[in-house]
């Protein structure tokens, strides 16, 4: 037992994050400081971009501007799309290595050397346990595990929803007794105007003057 447990235990402390936070925008910068970490290696797909998107949003974009000054930063994805990589780190205008093959350490080596910090001055950020913080645990790094974006949004989506039919059950409640559901279908009479062919299109700007 004596023999066995403590290398267990070595191997289950690997898969936790040094912190925990729902998003990058949410990162202690403060903390990371005077842990003396001086650059970034972010994981790309549900960490700085929504998976099923090709950008990053406006708010990880300025986020990610305004660190720039401070720290390096680097992105090392496992995307097997070079070019989907590529789009996305360009856009955001960082350097990236792609199909990194996490949590193999190759690649954060790679952009470690690259960025001229040592390990223990690394925040390696992802959203994955199995890639981004065993990787980076095993390295030495800081790591920092992340709500994935695309959950997040859900979670966004049901809480905005429910806030939504509270409000609506309320007003309904105290000021109009019929409650009608409120779809797109519904909307049908306010919906912005589309000409079709059956108009002419004599009333619409030409274009190319
Ligand atoms: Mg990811």
């Amino acid at each position: 037992m004596a023999h066995q447990s403590p290398s267990r235990r070595e191997r289950a402390k690997l898969l936790i994050p040094s912190m925990r936070v729902a998003s990058v925008l949410d990162i202690d910068l403060d903390h990371l400081r005077e842990q003396g970490v001086k650059g970034f290696i972010f994981d790309l797909d549900d960490t700085l971009v929504h998976a099923m998107e090709e950008l990053a949003g406006d708010d990880v974009l300025a986020w990610l501007a305004s660190i720039r000054s401070e720290f390096k930063v680097y992105i090392v994805s496992n995307n097997g799309s070079h070019l989907r990589v590529d789009i996305a780190a360009r856009h955001l205008d960082l350097p990236f290595l792609a199909q990194a093959r996490k949590p193999s350490r190759r690649f954060f080596r790679r952009a470690l050397e690259a960025m001229g910090l040592p390990p223990n001055e690394v925040a390696i950020v992802g959203d994955q346990l199995f890639t981004d913080v065993l990787g980076g645990n095993r390295l030495g790094a800081v790591t920092i595990l992340v709500d994935p974006i695309s959950a997040l949004e859900k979670k966004w989506h049901r809480r905005l929803m429910r806030s939504v039919e509270t409000r609506m059950l309320k007003r309904h409640a105290y000021h109009q007794p019929i409650v009608r559901t409120l779809h797109p279908s519904s909307l049908g009479a306010s919906a912005p105007h589309h000409p079709n062919a059956d108009e002419p299109p004599s009333h619409h700007p030409s274009i190319g003057h």
